[in-house]
């Protein structure tokens, strides 16, 4: 599932769709748009808009849509994207042949004047798009419970907001309403990297341990946003690079291969529900 470091390398290689002016939207699963309106009263009310900034909160791509001259089209618009367990998005030119198995995954098309499209490629179908004026798309529960960006958070908002809880510290990593945008990767390496057990409880963490989590947690996103994010399986960048953030992990996914600190071998044990890596010699309870 794209996490932070993924969803920002898609808001940063989204860039060269910035000013923009949107032609129409098409959709074919409703299930996923979150929005007021159908699909076809989408597309009437984002033509002629254009693309001001575009941004990232947690897992989220926020594209904010500009003003029209006319009535109700007079406010600005919100389109924000989930990419959930298979979402991608990526740029391609209006007419691009698609793949059979590509144009079947494909759920959500936005077509720009110049000819650029946007398509949203969604293989399971998990994945969510918001569409609105900013503050009807800010009214989703989604948005009014999520927490402060993971990236850039300062260490007195991650300590105060970490001390309101109590259990076990990684389901609280990976809860969006507490800080938004770690995922299992995320939480992995970082608690690797803070030598802290995924089942150590929050209230029993000293100040150090506090301070060392934040730390890792910022390195590991960092490093993470520097190799373009994480491709194992179908996740691509919009403009089809692939991330290498795996090439640098050092306990997800390395079952059976040694802690590359201490020379153990990586075990997966399950924390929360969640599958989890952890060397038991460096991390222990
Ligand atoms: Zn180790």
């Amino acid at each position: 599932m794209p996490e932070l470091p993924e969803v920002e390398t898609v808001k940063r290689k989204l860039q060269p769709i910035a000013r923009k002016v949107i032609s129409s939207f098409w959709d074919n699963w409703p299930n996923g748009l979150k929005a007021a309106y159908s699909s076809k009263q989408i597309s009437a009310d984002m033509h002629g808009r254009r693309t001001l900034n575009i941004s990232r909160h947690g897992k989220v791509v926020l594209i904010v849509l500009s003003s029209k001259k006319k009535g109700t089209a007079r406010t600005e618009r919100l389109l924000a994207f989930h990419l959930r367990m298979s979402g991608r998005l990526y740029l391609s030119r209006h007419g691009e042949k698609m793949s059979p198995r590509e144009s079947k995954h494909v759920h959500a098309v936005i077509l720009f004047t110049d000819g650029t499209e946007l398509r949203f490629h969604d293989p399971r179908k998990f994945g969510l798009v918001w569409y609105g004026t900013p503050e009807q798309v800010k009214s989703y529960r989604y948005f009014t419970d999520i927490g402060p960006d993971a990236l850039g958070l300062d260490f007195g908002t991650f300590r105060t907001r970490l001390l309101h809880h109590r259990g076990m510290i990684k389901p609280l990593l990976l809860r969006q309403d507490f800080i938004a945008g770690v995922g299992n990767i995320v939480a992995d390496e970082t608690l690797w990297a803070s030598k802290i057990h995924p089942r150590k409880r929050v209230e029993q963490l000293s100040t150090a341990q506090i301070r060392l989590i934040y730390k890792s947690l910022q390195t590991v996103l960092r490093n993470g946003i520097m190799a373009g994010g994480t491709t194992l399986r179908d996740w691509k960048h919009p403009d089809n690079m692939e991330g290498q953030f795996q090439k640098h992990m050092k306990v997800y996914g390395r079952r059976g291969q040694v802690c590359p600190r201490c020379g153990k071998e990586i075990r997966r044990i399950v924390v929360g529900s969640r599958g989890t890596w952890i060397c038991d010699r460096c991390q222990k309870l």
